[in-house]
């Protein structure tokens, strides 16, 4: 059965006709991807915005007075507006263009980090981040001598409000969370969070990485100073992120990488730098990426984030159902507001075997500790299996899952 809306706003149905990748037959059985969380699939109009791009644009940017250059040039910016619409952000010069969530985070650590943090300061991170929103302010506590403390969760995978607020001080300096858990699912206050991080003159970080496609985005609203994202988990290509932030602090913080496109003029006795966003863009960008990533928000909005919710909301409610009733499996991560992700472990079953036969069956899923080792030592496992969800998901392909996982249990049980 494909679940419709009782309004009828999303079809999933005629949504997968759109992704061509949904076609491919895995070991024998058409495919079931529940890998969303790692990479989404992406529509036809992005595989063509990619290939058209090469096919009848491609130059490179801003530098050339040619037809082709300014062509690209202005495609190129047309999506940095449609990202700075997107997130309701209030300046188009506050997108600025990454290679993704990882080089988002890295940026600021580098950046605003190694200039405006010094020892002793406090950066808060919370158990359940990714190694991409903990290792860099590893490296960087270990160069400046700053402290980073970590904000505890609930056995259900939520973070302890109470202890946030005890350990928020003036030594506070940066308060970076995940928006959404790659692992649980859990989507974490981040209004709430920032607000009152900003009232002890906190900086807030927020990694999107897993939210961008399932909730809507408002950064003058939620007022955080800095939110990252990928492309390739918001149906768009890889290579390619976002890393919003605050004018004022983009300014006042020193380039990243240095060279071409981020001067303004060069001698060798001294270098000035570029305005926003360019200051942060050294060198030729992943110009088609970022051109094809307009496609994919282009994509998003016309079925609508609160469709594409509601209907992802309905898939998690029944899968989280039908996996419960499989005896001796338990769902890792049972926060009260959850999202399109549902970790789970079988009783005497390594994931790595519950993955392999799956796989045998057509349908992928990831096993393992998703780059959050940490966020497992507090569980005490090793990892799960983890199957995410996303728009041209359906029920039919949540019950061949859980067949697939009864043939498991008897194969291995
Ligand atoms: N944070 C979270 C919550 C993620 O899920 C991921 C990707 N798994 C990342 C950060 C890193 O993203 P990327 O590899 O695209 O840089």
């Amino acid at each position: 059965m494909t679940l419709t809306l009782s309004n009828e706003l999303l079809n999933a149905t005629k949504i997968r006709e759109d992704f061509p990748i949904l076609n491919e037959v895995i070991n024998g059985k058409p495919l079931v991807y529940f890998d969303n969380a790692a990479t989404t699939q992406k529509p036809r109009s992005v595989i063509t915005a990619l290939s058209g791009y090469y096919e009848h644009t491609n130059a490179n940017i801003h530098r050339g007075i040619h037809h082709l250059a300014e062509k690209a040039t202005a495609e190129f910016e047309a999506t940095r507006k449609s990202i700075q619409t997107f997130m309701n952000a209030r300046l188009m010069e506050e997108i600025i263009f990454t290679y993704g969530t990882t080089d988002g985070i890295n940026l600021i650590a580098q950046t605003y980090g190694r200039s405006f943090l010094k020892k002793g300061d406090e950066i808060l991170i919370s158990t359940m981040e990714h190694h991409s929103n903990i290792v860099p302010w590893q490296m960087l506590c270990e160069e400046k001598g700053c402290v980073l403390r970590i904000i505890p969760i609930n056995d259900a995978g939520e973070i302890l409000m109470d202890s946030y607020d005890n350990m928020l001080t003036e030594r506070t300096k940066l308060v970076s969370v995940v928006h959404v858990s790659n692992t649980l699912g859990t989507v974490n206050p981040v209004e709430e969070i920032t607000r009152k991080a900003h009232a002890v003159g906190a900086k807030v970080l927020i990694d999107g990485a897993q939210a961008t496609l399932h909730l809507d985005l408002d950064m003058q609203a939620l007022d955080c100073d800095f939110y990252v994202f990928s492309m390739h988990k918001l149906l768009g290509p890889t290579g390619m992120g976002i890393l919003y932030g605050k004018k004022e602090l983009l300014d006042a913080m020193p380039p990243y990488r240095g060279g071409g496109e981020m001067i303004k003029e060069v001698t060798f006795e001294k270098t000035t730098y570029n305005e926003l966003p360019y200051k942060f863009e050294a060198g030729t960008p992943n110009i088609a990426d970022v051109v094809a990533s307009k496609a994919a928000v282009d994509y998003v909005q016309a079925i609508g984030k609160s469709n594409i919710a509601a209907y992802e909301n309905q898939l998690l409610d029944y899968a989280t159902d039908a996996l419960q009733s499989i005896q001796g499996l338990k769902v890792v991560g049972t926060a009260a507001n959850k999202i399109s992700v549902i970790s789970f472990l079988m009783e005497g079953i390594h994931h790595q075997d519950i993955g392999v036969l799956l796989d045998q069956q057509g349908i992928a899923v990831r096993t393992g500790h998703h780059c959050t080792q940490p966020l497992m030592q507090r569980f005490g496992i090793p990892g799960t299996t983890r199957a995410s969800f996303a728009v041209y998901n359906t029920i039919d392909e949540v019950d061949r899952l859980v067949q697939g996982l009864y043939k498991v249990k008897k194969m291995l049980g």
